[in-house]
């Protein structure tokens, strides 16, 4: 007796256990999020912390992150430390020369809005916002490597969830951001 395969279940099965049904998006999304470049960058007390997370106690290269000294090999820079008037167009500078698509993570207060330096101090950027758009901020004064995992987590999370047409808009509003700005 000849069984029809499709009758019999058979090519369902089939279909089930050796074929992955996805979406572009999903596809591009998980590429991106599991390989995430950091650029080694850091301008004060806050890239001890994240130097910590390169050796073996932390260990973040199991997640895909391998630090590179390119901006054009980098998807991802982790602003560590506070951003100086005179750094400023450096770090534009860097953000500019890393290719589409790429993130940032704003780490520590003097980043994120000064810090300490944050009152009457003509030299300090107050927001590194100001300068090139984050995506997650990690405040603390200095954030542990823990919490810098953490922020790695919550970009992958929106990564995972950003549509490419989702991030077509972000790049015109960085460009919009950029052509008003600089
Ligand atoms: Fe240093 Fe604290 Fe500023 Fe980080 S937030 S750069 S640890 S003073």
């Amino acid at each position: 007796k000849i069984l029809n395969p499709i009758k019999s279940g058979q090519i369902t099965q089939d279909l089930s256990e050796n074929v992955i049904l996805t979406t572009v998006d999903d596809l591009y999304n998980w590429a991106k999020l599991s390989s995430l470049w950091p650029m080694l960058y850091g301008t004060a007390c806050c890239f001890i912390e994240f130097a910590a997370l390169i050796g073996s106690r932390f260990d973040f290269d199991r997640y895909g992150l391998v630090p590179r000294s390119s901006p054009r090999q980098a998807d991802l820079i982790i602003t560590a430390g506070t951003i100086t008037m005179k750094m400023a167009p450096a770090l534009v500078r860097l953000y500019e020369e890393m290719p589409e698509p790429k993130y940032v993570i704003a780490m520590g207060a003097c980043t994120i809005t000064g810090g300490m330096f944050s009152v009457d101090s003509p030299t300090t950027v107050r927001g590194v916002d100001k300068l090139i758009p984050v995506d997650v901020y990690i405040p603390g004064c200095p954030p542990r490597p823990e919490a810098i995992f953490d922020a790695i987590i919550k970009l992958r999370k929106k990564i995972a969830n950003q549509s490419l047409q989702e991030r077509s808009a972000v790049l015109e509003q960085t460009h919009r951001y950029y052509s008003t700005t600089h």
